[in-house]
Parts: structure tokens; sequence; C-alpha cells
């Protein structure tokens, strides 16, 4: 019988090791909606990195959440490696310009240090700290890229979709070195302190290639690198799978502990995979949390929560990052949503 009153740790642990939790975790990734909630903006949080975890503190108290969260998605590795990062005043960092123009430029392409180049000290610094803040209880989720995102990053997307027809032992002479250095800066991640690694790969969903080519150029690469993470001491990986993976789902569930998924349909992608990872989502996370009313946000989130809570393989979640401009009132919707199920699931146990 489940514990009455689990840690967050406790909890998310239950789910990824096949256990009961006391109730259905419940996990945003929130860098951007918990700081406009904290009323900061984005470029601030990389001068003063005490602003960014108070931010999410302030998440975890008034909403119950259960897994701090790292400035997601930002590129660090890829900047290091010599792409150009811009930080907006008020939004996500991104890869403005790559580096790698060709076969020669491999020769540029050094193995960067985590603890030394770039900005990858300050994600670091900041795990270190969003740690230390929230202490053993609460896990700490961090992101890192994989091998073929920052491939694309630094070469820049299209180029490289062309160079997988054109040049693919080149681009598996990228992806090599690409893995080391995603993999190293993971393996940083774990040691400052994350609990959870999350990763992403919006550029190798069924819109972007071809089932072949993600077995051939993203999928190997991403599996070693999860499985090195997971030997350096992650609890669990989180991986996100934005936009369409139907046709991919099966492999994507190897080395992997949570699929953060978008398109599917909750309860049967929870009774089909949940054998193998736990589901997390998919509260819409524009058309329902940005746009829709409190009482589509709860209506929806009692929907997921009646189709997949009770496999106790399921994390509460949006279909994707929160953003920025979400109103409060609906996220409070969301953890209402979850107190009246648990509530509920509670007096029927
Ligand atoms: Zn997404």
């Amino acid at each position: 019988m489940a514990r009455s009153q689990m840690t967050s740790m406790e909890r998310v642990m239950a789910v990824c090791n096949h256990e009961k939790p006391d109730r259905v975790p419940f996990i945003i990734a929130s860098r951007a909606f918990g700081l406009k909630y904290a009323g900061a903006r984005f470029s601030q949080a990389y001068q003063d990195p005490d602003l960014y975890i108070r931010s999410q503190l302030k998440l975890i108290k008034d909403f119950g959440l259960d897994s701090a969260w790292d400035i997601w998605c930002t590129p660090a590795v890829d900047e290091a490696l010599g792409a150009k990062m811009d930080i907006p005043e008020d939004d996500p960092p991104w890869i403005a310009e790559p580096c790698v123009h060709g076969p020669d430029d491999l020769d540029k392409l050094r193995r960067v240090d985590p603890w030394k180049d770039g900005r990858m000290p300050y994600m670091l610094d900041l795990v270190a700290r969003l740690k230390k803040a929230v202490g053993p209880d609460m896990p700490v989720t961090a992101w890192a890229s994989p091998p073929f995102r920052t491939a694309c990053m630094i070469r820049g997307n299209t180029e490289l979709y062309m160079d997988i027809f054109d040049n693919p032992g080149f681009v598996k002479d990228l992806l090599e070195i690409t893995t080391e250095n995603c993999t190293a800066y993971g393996k940083a991640l774990v040691e400052a302190g994350a609990d959870i690694i999350a990763i992403s790969n919006p550029v190798a969903n069924t819109d972007c290639i071809s089932l072949d080519h993600f077995k051939e150029f993203a999928h190997p690469y991403s599996k070693r690198m999860f499985a090195d993470m997971k030997a350096a001491g992650a609890k669990a990986i989180n991986f996100h799978t934005c936009g369409r993976w139907d046709d991919r789902f099966d492999l994507c569930c190897e080395n992997v502990d949570i699929i953060h998924c978008d398109r599917v349909d909750i309860g049967s992608f929870t009774a089909r995979y949940g054998d193998r990872i736990v589901a997390m989502g998919n509260v819409k996370a524009v058309a329902t949390m940005l746009q829709g009313s409190q009482e589509q946000v709860r209506r929806e989130a009692l929907a997921c929560l009646e189709a997949a809570g009770s496999s106790n393989r399921y994390i509460l979640s949006a279909d994707c990052e929160v953003p920025r401009d979400t109103s409060p009132a609906n996220m409070r919707a969301l953890a209402d949503a979850l107190a009246q199920y648990n509530a509920r699931a509670h007096v029927q146990a």
C-alpha cells in the first residue's frame, strides 16, 4: 500500500519504479511561466541565478509541483561549440547563427569542458544552487540537448537535412562530436545535482525526418547518451516528444524513463507503453493553458487523470512548456483539478 504522504522525490520515483504513488505527481516545464509569475524577465535570470531559483521555489510552493526545472532549452553546448546564441529581453534563448559550414569545419570543433566553457558553468552553478535550495526531497530536472538536435543547431537544420542525403559520412562524424559533448554536459548536470535529465528533440520528429533516417542518424546517438547519463547517476531520463512521433514511440522508450508527450490520446498511450515508460502530459499548453478558460483547463486535466491516473505510470503536465503568458488562474485550475481527482481517488481506494 502506498504511504499516505510521500515526498515529491518518493512520488516521482514511485511511478518510475512501477510502484504506487500516494497521489499522481505533477510536473510542468515551467521556466518561462515561472519567471513571469515571479515578476522577472529572462535576461535578468541570466544575470542573477538566485532570481530564477526564487521563481522556481515560488511555483513549487504555490502550485504543489513535484519537480524544480532549470532554464529549459538553453543551448549551452551549441554555444560553447561556436554557434551564436541570442538571449532576447524576455523570451527564451535561441541559436541565431550556426558555426559548421561544411566538413572542413569539423576540425575546429574541440571537446568542450562543461565546467569552463561558454555559458555551461552558469547553467551548472544554477542547477547546483537549485538543488541546494529545494533539498533532497524535491527532484531537480535539468535539460540537455540530444546529439542530433545539437548537430542541427550548429550546422543549420536545412543544411543538415540535405547533408543526410548528400554526405551521410559527414553527418555521422559530426554526430560523434556532438554525442561526446552533449553527454559530457549531461553528466556534468548530474554531478551538479540534477536528478532528472529532460531531453527534447523537435527536429527529429515525423514531420522532420523519415523513420529510417531517425533510426540511422538520431536514435542510436541519443540512446548511447541516455545510457551514459543513467550510468553517471541520473535518476530518470524525461524525453519530451514535441510534435508527431507515432511511428517511432517504440524506439523512444529505449533507455528512457518518462515520455513527456504531445499529440497522443493519453489513455491509450499509457496503456500501450506504460510497461516501459511513465507518460507525462498532456493538457494542451497553448490551446488550453494559454488560451482556454479555467473550466477548459479543469475539464481537460480531469479527462487526462481519468484516462491515465490509475495506471500508477502517469504524471500530470501540459503537453509542452507552459507558455510565459499563461494566467496564474489557469495554472491554479490545473492544480485544483489534480487535488479534486486525488481526493476522489483517495475515497475510492
Ligand atoms: Zn513541445
